[in-house]
């Protein structure tokens, strides 16, 4: 396992990058004090010295309980005052895992991360003037133009009560049986037989392990040791396997049948009326003979209008909206950018007109 020299930085004159291995400032002479905090640049380098190696391995720093300098494990008494180590405390260590975040994050890790500047939060603003900007390309269009034309058509279906032949699962209420026979009415799903077939099949398996350093201890005595991880390591593999597969056919499920004669209301004609402006609406009149009735009636009233370049325009209307515009009014006209004739909305004045 790695060892690496870390750094400190005095807090009475505030030099920064002192190396581990140093009990004093190299700038003001002060001894390192108890709790200082060591950290490892990026760019330290492998320790490979012997006595280094021994130095960093021999433990952490203690803390003299009298004057509160830092001594080595190896040294016996205290190089500020001269006691003996005693019941004296020993520098902390401290294990950071790459990847969680530190328990308090040593300044000159703090200044090499630049810290990000938040630029303006354009993102949303750009979006919105994107779809304003198809908003005012889709957008509608106002026209002035005049009724040019009106037309009306109205419809009334006739029925005839009829004698058809139908066939069903059972007789209606009013149908008379003619006859009855064995049909399909139904099908379901049968297992036939299984058919051998094959498939690739994968499976993971676990091939060896992985070590690799995955954070840095803090030795308590400037110097930091890699911290090393395991995990499993997988591959997969593939296989042919066979299984069986059913097979369904469709059997048929029979029923009776009826055949049978019933009266029912079919449309038989249906009688029109049309008109334009010269025209008020009205219903087509209607004969109704025996065995005949009126269906459904159906009505539609559309508008065409000319605008100032000739272009012409119509809309389906209600009956009130028909019944208000006259030939030759103007109106404004709504409608899609771009649109050519077509589909139009008529633009109503307030309420009353
Ligand atoms: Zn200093
Ligand atoms: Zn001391």
């Amino acid at each position: 396992m790695a060892i690496r020299e870390g750094c400190w930085d005095c807090p009475t004159c505030g030099t920064t990058r002192l190396l581990g291995r140093q009990l004093a400032c190299a700038g003001c002479g002060n001894r390192r004090p108890e709790g200082i905090r060591f950290y490892l640049p990026d760019d330290a380098a492998e320790v490979t010295d012997a006595e280094r190696l021994a130095e960093a391995r021999a433990g952490a720093d203690w803390i003299c309980e009298h004057c509160g300098v830092s001594a080595r494990a190896t040294q016996p008494r205290c190089p500020g005052c001269g006691a003996e180590r005693g019941s004296s405390p020993q520098q902390q260590t401290h294990e950071h895992r790459f990847g969680e975040p530190a328990e308090e994050a040593p300044r000159a890790l703090a200044a090499a991360a630049p810290a990000k500047r938040r630029r303006g939060w354009k993102g949303p603003a750009a979006i919105l003037a994107v779809i304003g900007g198809m908003v005012w390309y889709n957008g509608p269009v106002e026209t002035t133009a005049t009724v040019a034309g009106k037309e009306w058509s109205r419809a009334i279906e006739v029925q005839e009560y009829r004698t058809v032949q139908e066939e069903d699962w059972s007789v209606p209420h009013g149908g008379r049986e003619k006859r009855s026979f064995r049909a399909v009415r139904d099908h379901r799903q049968v297992l036939d037989h299984y058919e051998s077939r094959t498939r690739q099949v994968s499976e993971r398996v676990q091939t060896g392990t992985r070590t690799y350093t995955c954070g840095q201890r803090d030795m308590g005595n400037g110097y930091f040791e890699d911290v090393t991880c395991t995990e499993p390591e997988y591959t997969t593999n593939y296989r042919t396997e066979s299984y069986q597969e059913p097979v369904y056919r469709q059997e048929p499920i029979y029923d009776t049948k009826y055949a049978y004669e019933i009266e029912r209301w079919l449309p038989d004609d249906t009688m029109w009326a049309r008109g334009d402006a010269a025209k008020e609406p009205a219903w087509p009149a209607v004969r109704i003979g025996a065995r005949e009735r009126e269906g459904a009636r159906i009505q539609r009233y559309v508008l065409r209008f000319k605008d100032d370049d000739g272009k012409t325009y119509e809309r389906e209307v209600t009956p009130e909206q028909f019944a208000r515009y006259r030939a030759g009014q103007p109106v404004t006209l709504r409608m899609k950018r771009g649109g050519n004739g077509g589909q139009v909305e008529i633009v109503e004045p307030d309420a009353k007109s």
